[in-house]
């Protein structure tokens, strides 16, 4: 069966997106830990991240620098955190999050609460910083 992640790819599924290309696609975190949380994933659909082929991984971390670059413009933070998780979801996905102090990416605290409509102006705020 297809992970939520191929679904929300083909459109089955609605997401806030970001950017995608040939190979990857960037979207919001729908239970953001900080506001501007991104998931970036590569379309082929892989549950973990070190199963990826070299140039997968690199090729994926290239794309979610460019998201992190406009994260950190669209969203003032101190740096941009990128981490790897996967025990939820089997479809590898690397997590950008602005980033203050340590606290901020703690993924065990409660999410932020955020409308449909600030996730909305949220992705359309870093999609316009992106190069
Ligand atoms: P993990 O697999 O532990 O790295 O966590 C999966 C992440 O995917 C969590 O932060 C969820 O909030 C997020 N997530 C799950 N379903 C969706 C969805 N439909 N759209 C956006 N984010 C999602």
């Amino acid at each position: 069966m297809a992970s939520i992640f191929t679904k929300i790819i083909k459109g089955e599924i609605p997401c806030y997106k970001i950017a995608e290309n040939e190979q990857f696609f960037a979207f919001l975190d729908i239970n953001p830990v900080q506001k501007g949380h991104c998931l970036v994933i590569p379309k082929k659909e892989v549950d973990y991240i070190f199963d990826l082929t070299e140039q997968e991984y690199i090729d994926l971390q290239l794309f979610a620098r460019q998201i992190a670059l406009a994260l950190q413009a669209a969203i003032p933070c101190k740096k941009v955190a990128t981490t790897v998780v996967g025990l939820e979801v089997p479809h590898v996905h690397i997590h950008l999050v602005p980033l203050q102090t340590l606290p901020f990416i703690n993924f065990a605290a409660p999410r932020t609460a955020m409308s449909a409509q600030e996730l909305k102006d949220t992705a359309q705020l870093i999609a316009g910083h992106l190069i």
